[in-house]
């Protein structure tokens, strides 16, 4: 038997995830960017301890200081949006410079990925080719200024495409939804997607050539069972993350990610977290899985 794999992946964005729409407001009214420093304190601290090394998946403008915040290629509705976010949301909740020092100063070194410089969908009408091609090069020039790699990319919210223009930026990887996973853009509703939760066996890693010569690498299990979340929702959600947890423990190849200020949403997300860091730690202290990012 193969030894299996547990990959672990970060979406680096604090409030800039949200900004399109606003709902930075109401995650900023309710403390989550405050208590996300202490949260994301813990969780690398449990990392390093483990010896866990993951790729985190930064938003450049977060990590840029405000004087290159520079967001005039953006277009529509998504540049007001944007405007509104860097006018009028609270530094913390735009700035995560201290995140990443965070994440840099790890003992147990962290692996780096891009999730574009303005968190733009690739799905967005408003914003052309052009526009992508621009938010990308001023990801790459943060990364370069910052030391970080460039290899590897997270679309915002899993809405992929684009690929020719990741190839010319030196974007080698492309995270991807699971194949036999829901369409990230169709957006099913509620009652769907808990019986996907249900129903769908845990997804594979598979990786797959782009005709671009971008490697897409699907197959990806969010851990974050989401901020109203009942108990029979989580249960139904942890299950699928066990079941997944077991198959990387039968040779497998399996792949969480979550955003780390859904440890700070005050839904137990942290503790379950943790515990899961415990047994992936165990697991490999065991021989049966190799643990590291994508
Ligand atoms: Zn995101």
């Amino acid at each position: 038997m193969s030894k299996g794999k547990v990959r672990l992946s970060l979406d680096f964005e604090c409030g800039w995830g949200v900004a399109q729409g606003g709902a930075w407001r109401a995650n900023q009214a309710a403390g989550i960017y405050r208590n996300l420093r202490p949260a994301l304190r813990r969780f690398t601290s449990r990392l390093d301890e483990l010896e866990i090394s993951a790729t985190w998946a930064v938003v450049a403008g977060m990590v840029t200081p405000p004087e290159s915040r520079d967001i005039t290629h953006l277009r529509g509705q998504f540049a007001n949006d944007m405007a509104t976010f860097l006018a009028e949301a609270d530094r913390e909740t735009v700035d995560g410079r201290d995140l990443l020092e965070m994440v840099i100063s790890m003992r147990c070194k962290q692996s780096f990925g891009t999730h574009t410089f303005s968190h733009l969908l690739f799905s967005d009408p408003e914003q052309g080719p052009e526009v992508v091609l621009q938010d990308l090069m001023r990801a790459s020039e943060v990364s370069k200024s910052l030391g970080l790699d460039f290899s590897r990319i997270v679309f915002p919210r899993n809405h992929a495409g684009h690929f020719s223009t990741l190839q010319a930026v030196g974007i080698t990887h492309a995270r991807m939804p699971a194949i036999n996973g829901h369409n990230p853009i169709a957006r099913p509703g509620r009652i769907r997607r808990m019986l996907g939760a249900a129903i769908r066996p845990p997804s594979q890693v598979c990786e797959i050539k782009d005709t671009s010569g971008v490697i897409l690498h699907h197959a990806t299990e969010f851990l974050n069972w989401g901020a109203k979340a009942g108990n029979f929702k989580r249960m139904l959600h942890w299950r699928r993350v066990k079941q997944a947890l077991a198959a990387a423990a039968t040779g497998q190849d399996v792949h969480f990610w979550m955003h780390p200020f859904n440890l700070a949403e005050g839904t137990g997300l942290d503790h379950a977290v943790d515990k899961l860091l415990l047994e992936i730690g165990a697991l490999r202290d065991a021989g049966k899985i190799d643990v590291m990012g994508f």
